[in-house]
């Protein structure tokens, strides 16, 4: 990922101010190695800076209904979100089955899968969602 995008002016494409609880939701999405949860999203901005919780999620529906961001339809009771940019084309995910953590995989395979899709004739693909359920290194290593 040697580039990055320019937040301020995503967020001007889309007609939405460049609030500072917006910039500093995608710059946290954006930094994420892993897919997050909205309540350590909300974690993560608020070591930042003062913000309520409704807020947060408002603004985290938002950007999933536009796209900018990924909801994750994995197991579990939570959502897990990430950014959904051109420097993070779809991927698939890992969770563990113990402690639901989200890991990301590389999407090399998957690109190609979703330009084919497209293709010559250009089929519309909306979504594309692969995952792989598992115990993860560090619980593992609990049992
Ligand atoms: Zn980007
Ligand atoms: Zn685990
Ligand atoms: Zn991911």
């Amino acid at each position: 990922m040697s580039d990055r995008c320019n937040f301020s002016h995503w967020l001007a494409l889309e007609g939405l101010r460049a609030t500072p609880v917006r910039l500093a939701m995608l710059e946290i999405l954006g930094e994420a190695s892993r897919a997050l949860r909205a309540q350590e999203i909300l974690e993560l901005i608020r070591t930042r800076r003062r913000v309520n919780k409704v807020t947060v999620y408002r603004i985290l529906e938002d950007f999933s209904r536009r796209g900018m961001v990924r909801k994750l339809s994995l197991e579990g009771r939570v959502n897990h979100f990430e950014l959904a940019c051109e420097h993070h084309p779809p991927h698939p995910h890992f969770q563990c089955q113990t402690c639901r953590e989200v890991q990301c995989l590389e999407p090399v395979a998957l690109n190609r899968m979703w330009t084919e899709l497209r293709g010559p004739l250009g089929n519309r693909a909306d979504h594309i969602e692969i995952r792989i359920e598992g115990l993860c290194h560090k619980c593992r290593n609990i049992s």
